[in-house]
């Protein structure tokens, strides 16, 4: 049955599917970290749902929520009025929020996905602040709609800001291959070059509606930004009257080892943009900004599709399952162990160039050693040995998905309630892959 299911996915599909032409299989049945395909063979999911399952397939907490929502008749669907559902999870969501950002914010729910809420982030800061651009960093990645699409980094097809909006690309402080060096003083470099940039009239920045920026790159490649660049990031928009939104919908609800990953840096956002884990694995997307941005007139920004029943309830009992049981802190060791282990096998198979990471979001950068070295020393990217490493891994069982500018970054997601067990076992199935793969 597998097998026929797969042959007419190929032919009905898009070309543009993609998760699935990496993970040529049928999931039958799946409870937090593995997934069963139809063929019975089993697999430890290391991209939950490209890290929306904070506790991984199925958890009861959330089925609990979802079958007590459904057999309590609740209106499934409401556009955006006003339910206890609601209420619950929007309370939830502020007391878990960073006191200093939630105190005085307000939040909009969009609607389904993380790209709605980029959306709706800049539109509110174009509103806000008069403004069309926006300034975006290289490697940023957003969503694919039109606006998201224009401040994200890493893809070929760009689109304009709504508005004919302009955006200006900065450098992330990518330290493997940063132009500004590693460590602490090539992110303070990079710092000073935007607040230069921002500064010279001959700079070709027009003054823009907002900053947006991930506190830890996903898709680009797992690159987590110092926390001291985050700060000078915060003080350069604040001192200049540009609103900052942080981007959450992937490091969020425990994943770096903080409820959200601002807490680290410990600055205080304008806009956050939330969506993933917050929905318990429904479709869910808000973003949560401070009042004074509250500009929009009523009706400013709708949709059909805003804050679905089942969502709210599976997100709410998460956002507290989470806080409730330690896992922010269970992310965090876990994430220490299986960072450990990376590193160690680091310097052993010279085909990894970096291990970097925060929490339970780590990537690993696979290089070509042969290679000449960049001016960053770091050998050339190898994304035909990630493809090989990444089939090698579904072949033993585990399930890695990639990223990165250059597709050579395994990335691992797994859920926060990884026991020590399974981290181990996805490494040692990784780490063979990875031999059997450049062998
Ligand atoms: N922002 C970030 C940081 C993301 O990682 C993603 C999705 N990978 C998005 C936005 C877009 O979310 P969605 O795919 O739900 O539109």
């Amino acid at each position: 049955a597998g097998d026929a299911i797969l042959r007419r996915q190929r032919i009905r599909e898009s070309a543009a599917r993609t998760y699935a032409r990496s993970f040529p299989i049928v999931p039958v049945r799946a409870h937090g970290m593995t997934v069963e395909g139809a063929d019975g063979r089993r697999y430890l999911d290391c991209l939950s749902g490209a890290g929306t399952l904070a506790l991984g397939h199925n958890h009861p907490v959330v089925l609990e929520a979802i079958r007590r929502t459904l057999d309590s008749g609740a209106p499934l669907h409401l556009l955006d009025l006003a339910t206890a559902e609601k209420d619950d999870f929007t309370s939830t969501l502020f007391a878990s929020l960073p006191r200093e950002f939630a105190e005085r914010s307000r939040v909009h729910f969009c609607g389904p996905a993380g790209t709605d809420a980029v959306e709706a982030a800049l539109k509110l800061m174009q509103t806000a602040t008069g403004r069309r651009g926006a300034l975006a960093f290289t490697g940023a990645y957003h969503g694919m709609t039109a606006g998201a699409l224009a401040v994200t980094g890493n893809v070929g097809v760009k689109s304009p800001l709504p508005g004919g909006g302009e955006v200006t690309r900065l450098p992330y402080p990518y330290a493997y291959r940063c132009p500004f060096g590693v460590g602490a003083e090539g992110a303070a470099l990079s710092a000073t070059y935007v607040e230069r940039l921002l500064d010279d009239p001959s700079g070709g920045v027009v003054p823009p509606a907002a900053m947006i920026l991930e506190a830890v790159q996903g898709e680009g490649g797992v690159v987590p930004a110092p926390d001291d660049w985050l700060r000078e990031m915060r003080r350069i928009t604040a001192e200049r009257g540009i609103p900052l939104i942080v981007d959450e919908v992937q490091t969020g609800v425990g994943r770096t080892g903080a409820m959200w990953a601002v807490e680290h840096s410990g600055i205080v956002p304008d806009a956050m943009v939330l969506s993933k884990a917050i929905g318990g694995s429904l479709p869910l997307a808000v973003v949560v900004y401070r009042e004074e941005y509250d500009s929009w007139q009523p009706g400013a920004h709708t949709g059909t599709f805003r804050g679905n029943t089942l969502a709210m309830a599976a997100g709410a009992a998460t956002l507290r399952f989470v806080a409730a049981n330690g896992l922010v802190e269970r992310a965090a060791q876990a994430g220490a162990r299986m960072a450990a282990r990376l590193t160690a096998l680091k310097g052993r198979l010279p085909v990894i160039g970096d291990v970097r990471g925060r929490g339970l979001m780590l990537g690993v950068e696979l290089v070509d050693p042969g290679g000449e070295p960049d001016g960053c020393s770091a050998h050339p990217a190898d994304p035909r040995l990630a493809v090989r490493v990444r089939a090698a891994c579904l072949q033993r069982g585990l399930i890695v998905e990639l990223g990165g500018r250059h597709d050579a970054v395994l990335r691992l997601l797994p859920p926060l309630t990884i026991t020590d067990e399974q981290a181990d076992a996805v490494l040692d199935r990784l780490a063979d892959a990875i031999e059997a793969a450049s062998a």
